[in-house]
């Protein structure tokens, strides 16, 4: 096992891999900008390393800078979080060539999984059901109009190095696609250096349904059932729950196994998440997440797992710690993120956390780096903790979350909890319909 992890990251995500590490006896360091110097994971790491300014290009992803940090504490393994380095596949090789082991998979199936056309390519390849679309990359106009004729309008034009939602364009016609064609090109260009763009079928009123896949160096590999993360605002969750309210156990078990035997056969190490867009009784893949995921801790509530845990013992090479017969799911879980944000308009709102105060009890956790005094800076994403609740049913989940929402206090700052007390009102919400499109169609009408 590693001597010493460094926690390439901030916030509470930060926090939740310094706990696992400490749950496993291994010494963690911290890099932090200026800005976080007083980062709750910053105080409780066993050494920190101050590796820039608050800005994250200079800090976060400075690679050069996390590496000197690695060489100077003498730390093995590097764990990446989500965000920032997670995902990037010259930093995990570059890790790796310095004799330092990425918790997380190989710079290869990272690299394949950022490209789009790839990564579609490799799972459909693999038996996983993909929307309807192009094969591969649409280079020119023609071709695209003559797919989309093929596959149907409204058809999405996509980019293949899109994230973020950014990239994509819908035509509802031939005569949008002119448009959409070149605006999706000429903005994955732009913000990506890459022009490459295929074609989808447009999917009216899914669900956003993910599978949480895990694999050793040992040749075995598990899946922990789905998430359900329809509830999106700007195509940023807000709302997950496991298991979906609309998926049964014996679709849970096809679908899982379809996922599980795809990432066996590529020899994929690690965590990792298949999205799918659900409609119809039918999946379909979108994209895979080569790390783990802010919602993981509700596939934790329901599993018994603690995949941190996991991932840091896969990348010291060590087998699973269960099989897929010792995956039993139990109850229901559900996840509100809450950011520091003011209702209704989203607006970012940092600053001083006057007085703090975490809810708890049976079924409650709260993943936060928040402490009285904490002043949130202006520079990062605006999630400021998780908090998941767990029940034996999905009712008993609901009634639980309202009561630790109740006891969460945080003084000083807006943040986002008035908007899951008025979604907990929601009969859609209590009936467990809804989808994609839901939260925003709401957030138009009823929170106006
Ligand atoms: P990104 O990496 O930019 O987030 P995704 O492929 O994950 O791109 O898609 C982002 C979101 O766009 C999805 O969560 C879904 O809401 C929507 N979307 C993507 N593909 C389709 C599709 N074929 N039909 C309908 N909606 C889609």
């Amino acid at each position: 096992m590693f001597n010493k992890i460094l926690i390439a990251n901030r916030g509470e995500i930060a926090l939740r891999i310094h706990r696992a590490a400490k749950d496993l006896g291994i010494p963690t360091v911290a890099i932090h900008s200026t800005a976080d110097a007083q980062a709750m994971h910053v105080r409780l790491a066993d050494e920190s390393v101050c590796i820039g300014p608050a800005a994250s290009t200079h800090s976060y992803l400075n690679q050069p800078a996390i590496l000197s940090a690695c060489e100077i504490t003498g730390a093995e393994a590097v764990h990446p979080g989500y965000g920032f380095l997670s995902e990037n596949a010259g930093f995990a090789q570059i890790v790796e060539e310095h004799g330092i082991a990425f918790i997380g998979p190989t710079s290869e199936h990272i690299r394949i999984m950022g490209d789009k056309i790839a990564a579609k390519e490799t799972v459909k390849a693999l038996g996983v059901p993909c929307v309807p679309g192009s094969e591969g990359e649409v280079t020119s106009f023609d071709d695209a109009r003559q797919i989309a004729a093929e596959i149907g309008y409204p058809v999405l034009v996509k980019a293949a190095a899109g994230g973020g939602g950014r990239g994509m364009k819908l035509a509802k016609t031939t005569a949008d696609l002119t448009d959409a064609y070149g605006q999706a090109r000429s903005e994955s260009k732009a913000a990506f250096g890459n022009d490459a763009v295929y074609l989808e079928k447009y999917l009216t009123l899914p669900r956003h349904i993910e599978v949480q896949v895990i694999g050793d160096t040992h040749g075995n590999a598990c899946h922990l059932g789905e998430r359900d993360c329809s509830l999106q605002r700007r195509h940023q969750k807000v709302f997950e729950e496991c298991p979906s309210p609309v998926i049964d156990e014996e679709t849970r078990a096809r679908i899982g196994k379809v996922c599980a035997d795809a990432v066996r056969e590529i020899g994929y190490r690690g965590v990792g998440t298949i999205e799918f867009l659900y409609e119809d009784s039918e999946f379909y893949f979108i994209e895979m997440n080569t790390r783990l995921q802010v919602e993981h801790p509700v596939t934790e509530a329901v599993y018994g797992v603690d995949l941190v845990r996991e991932q840091i013992r896969i990348a010291a090479g060590e087998k699973l710690s269960f099989s897929q017969d010792d995956l039993t799911p139990r109850g229901h879980a559900i996840e509100c993120r809450i950011n520091a944000e003011r209702i209704p308009s989203f607006a970012p709102c940092p600053g001083l956390v006057k007085a703090y105060h975490s809810p708890g009890g049976l079924g409650v956790r709260m993943d936060s780096g928040l402490y009285s005094g904490y002043s949130v800076p202006p520079h990062y994403d605006s999630l400021i903790g998780k908090l998941i609740v767990s029940g034996h049913d999905r009712p008993d989940c609901l009634m639980r979350l309202k009561r630790a929402l109740g006891e969460l206090v945080v003084d000083g700052i807006d943040t986002t909890t008035p908007l899951f007390h008025a979604l907990l009102e929601n009969a859609d919400i209590q009936a467990g319909d809804y989808n994609i499109h839901w939260l925003e169609d709401w957030l138009a009408e009823d929170l106006a």
